[in-house]
Order: C-alpha cells, then sequence, then structure tokens
C-alpha cells in the first residue's frame, strides 16, 4: 500500500496515470510523483519511521514504490557527522557533512536505483539500462543483478577505470560510447524509443529522482528531527538538490518537522558550470555547454533539471559556486586531511565550493550547515595522481627508517 495518487506535470499541473512516463504530453514539462499529503500527515509518525529498516526503506511512505520487497542493497541510512574540524577551518560555527561515499556502491546514486529499479519489476520491465556519467551506471548494474533483471549500461568511453571496473563486474551489458554524457543520453533516448526498456534516468525519471528525497529526509532525522539552515549540494543534471528541497518540503507539509527556510547553495566544476554561470549572469534559463572537467560525475552539459535547481537557489536565497581542477584536488585533500573522509571529484567540488562560499561570507554565525558528499574517493584516485608526497620504499632496517623517515618528519 502506498500514498502516491499519481503523476503531475510542474509547468501546468496536468495529471497522468502512474506509468513509465517522464514528460507532459501537453507542455513538455517534467512530470513529478504526487502524494496524499494529507493521508500520510495522520498515519506516518517519527516512532514509526524510527522503528524501520536503517536504511532509506524506512521513509518508504514518502516514496513511490508498492511492492512490500523492493530491490534493497542496504542503501542509505548514511553518517550524518559533525565536522569541527572542517568547520573550524573554514569558520564555519555548526558544520555537518552527510557521507554518502559509503553507501553499496559507493555513491548517492543507489537511492534513485534502489526506487526506480523496484519500480522497473513493478511495472514489468526485463531490462533495465541507464545513461551514466559514472556512479549511476554502477548502482543500475549492482541493482540489477541483485533483481535478475537484464542490464544495458550506456557510458562515455573515457570514464575512470575503477568506475568501469567496478561496473563490469556485475555483469552488465557495457556500452562504451565514443562521445561525452550528453551524446551518451542522446543515443539512450533513442535506444530507450526504440525498444522500450527501463531507462531509469530517462523513462522512469519520475520515480528515479525521488529517491534523492531520502538525503533530505536523514539529514532532518539525524538532526534530531530538525531542519538545517543552509546545504550545499553538488550539481550534475540538478535532480539531487532540488529533491533534497523537496524532501525538507514535504517533511514539513506531514507535520514530522517544523518549516525553516533552508537555503541552498549549488556546486559545480569551472569545466562543467551552466547552471552556476546561468546564476551570476542573473539568466533565467541555461545556455549548455562541452564539459572539460576532472570532475566527470558531475559532466552534463546540458542539466535536465537545471532549470529547477537555478530556481531553488534563487528562490531559497544559497549561492551557487564553481572551482578549478587544482581547487577540486585541494577540497579532496583538505576534507580527508580534517574529517579522514576521502572523497571523490565530485565531493572534492562540493568541499572546494564550501570553502569559497565560507570566504566570502555566505554562511551566517551559528547556522547549521549541511554539506553532501555524494561519491567515494576510491572511484577517482586518477584525479590525485602527482598531488601527494612520493612514497620511497626503504630497506628493513632500524638505520633506514631512523635515516630515511624520522630525519625528515622530526
Ligand atoms: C550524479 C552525481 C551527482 C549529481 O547529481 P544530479 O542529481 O544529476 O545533480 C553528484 N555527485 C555524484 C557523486 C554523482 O554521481
Ligand atoms: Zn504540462
Amino acid at each position: 500500500m502506498s500514498y502516491v495518487r499519481q503523476l503531475k506535470c510542474r509547468e501546468c499541473g496536468e495529471t497522468f496515470p502512474l506509468e513509465p512516463i517522464s514528460i507532459c504530453e501537453y507542455c513538455f514539462g517534467p512530470l513529478e510523483v504526487d502524494y496524499d499529503y494529507a493521508a500520510i500527515r495522520s498515519s506516518v509518525t517519527r516512532e514509526g519511521i524510527a522503528a524501520g529498516p536503517k536504511t532509506m526503506w524506512r521513509y518508504r511512505d514518502l516514496l513511490p514504490v508498492e511492492s512490500e520487497q523492493p530491490v534493497d542493497l542496504g542503501t542509505g541510512f548514511t553518517p550524518l557527522l559533525r565536522a569541527d574540524n572542517l568547520g573550524r577551518r573554514l569558520g564555519i560555527d555548526h558544520l555537518y557533512l552527510k557521507n554518502d561515499s559509503v553507501n553499496p556502491t559507493f555513491s548517492f546514486k543507489d537511492r534513485v536505483v534502489s526506487v526506480s529499479v523496484s519500480k522497473a519489476l513493478e511495472f514489468g520491465f526485463r531490462t533495465v539500462a541507464c545513461a551514466s556519467t559514472g556512479n549511476l551506471s554502477a548502482s543500475v548494474a549492482a541493482h540489477a543483478a541483485k533483481a535478475g533483471l537484464e542490464c544495458y549500461i550506456f557510458i562515455p568511453a573515457d570514464l575512470e577505470h575503477s568506475k568501469i571496473v567496478g561496473t563490469a563486474v556485475y555483469g552488465p551489458n557495457l556500452v562504451a560510447v565514443e562521445g561525452n554524457y550528453d551524446e551518451v543520453n542522446r543515443l539512450s533516448s533513442e535506444v530507450a524509443d526504440k525498444y522500450g526498456w527501463a531507462f531509469v534516468n530517462i523513462n522512469l525519471r519520475p520515480f528515479y529522482s525521488e529517491g534523492s528525497k531520502t538525503l533530505a529526509f536523514e539529514t532532518a532525522e539525524q538532526l534530531g528531527w530538525r531542519l538545517p539552515d543552509h546545504v550545499v549540494a553538488p550539481m550534475a543534471g540538478g535532480s539531487v538538490l532540488t529533491k533534497i528541497w523537496k524532501g525538507f518540503r514535504e517533511l514539513a507539509a506531514v507535520g514530522l518537522v517544523e518549516p525553516r527556510d533552508t537555503r541552498f547553495s549549488g556546486a559545480q566544476a569551472h569545466g562543467c558550470s551552466p547552471i552556476v554561470t546561468a546564476y551570476k549572469a542573473g539568466a533565467e534559463n541555461i545556455t549548455p555547454v562541452k564539459p572539460r572537467t576532472i570532475a566527470k560525475s558531475l559532466a552534463i552539459g546540458n542539466p535536465a533539471d537545471g532549470y529547477y535547481a537555478l530556481r531553488t537557489i534563487r528562490n531559497t536565497g544559497g549561492a551557487a559556486e564553481e572551482v578549478n581542477d587544482a581547487e577540486i584536488v585541494e577540497g579532496i585533500k583538505l576534507l580527508a586531511s580534517t574529517e579522514g573522509i576521502f572523497t571523490e571529484t565530485a565531493g572534492g567540488v562540493t568541499v572546494a565550493v564550501l570553502t569559497k562560499l565560507a570566504a566570502a561570507g555566505r554562511f551566517r554565525p551559528q547556522e547549521t550547515v549541511v554539506a553532501y558528499i555524494t561519491g567515494n574517493g576510491l572511484k577517482t584516485v586518477e584525479a590525485l595522481e602527482g598531488h601527494l608526497p612520493e612514497v620511497r620504499p626503504i630497506p628493513p632496517t632500524l638505520s633506514s627508517f631512523e635515516g630515511q623517515i624520522l630525519k625528515h618528519t622530526a
């Protein structure tokens, strides 16, 4: 049993039955899942949620899945860590990090995929697929393996080595395309039209994107059922930032938290920053770009939800900022050396933008700030090549330890 009512167009409000569709046939606006919030309000409680599984599925009443057995690898309920060392360094009084690099396939994408692959099974699909910038690929392949579904993964051919290995290991049909993500996405749309497979981020997108709301739900619960003052999130297609906002709004709407005007700030890499560029130019619409950045998981030049992410940032009074490749590497190292968390390049973008926003005085005294660390550092080790001290082997003798190591560190 679920509280889902229908799909609804974000733009014109037209409603549609719950089917694998993503675009309004009247105005081409994106479709969103619509719930019976009054019914949720009268039956869902903090205690009930707390008694649920220690995964994202403790919030199933606010997710668009009917079946009792979602396809679950144990995703979510990841740590929300107080980051006092980093906070002190940056001058942020109350800084928290949502560490989503510890999910089953080591990125936040497991949240959106657990929902969308469950939905694919409910709709009766036998084949799931995706266009990926690297993290989605591993997650879809892993969930397809668990669900016993046929799987096709479309990736740009120049992806990081560990992302290719970390996808191929689950045994999908892995299609490396000579082109960037936006070209991979275009090909995937054609395949989706022709073969009718469940592309999790294309025809199942309304269901897929709902999974990101669990980042908001967990944050609120882990803060003691309280919303933060300010969040900083990375942006590729712009979906996760928008859905964290939706998640906070829903919690307030169903009476699980007090409403709060949380400000949303978005982070992009300089080599692919169409949303930040529009924000800084005061533009309404987003001009697509050709990506060139080490933050490959954020390299979407034509962001599907960019318009909504931009609006969320503006309407909440947040900011959008970008950082270059050198700053991304510094961000990765700063997070690791202050908080003991090794993140991939997308997390480097988030931490470097956090640094920049703090230096610009964007955080107010005593604010609670939450930054989202969305992927694991072992996925992009090549980004650190040449940026860490060289390790030279020594002979197995005390004198060489003292002569070659202690002498230099004392
Ligand atoms: C996909 C991804 C994002 C951004 O997601 P969007 O919802 O497309 O903005 C952020 N971080 C990581 C690690 C990702 O893989
Ligand atoms: Zn419409």
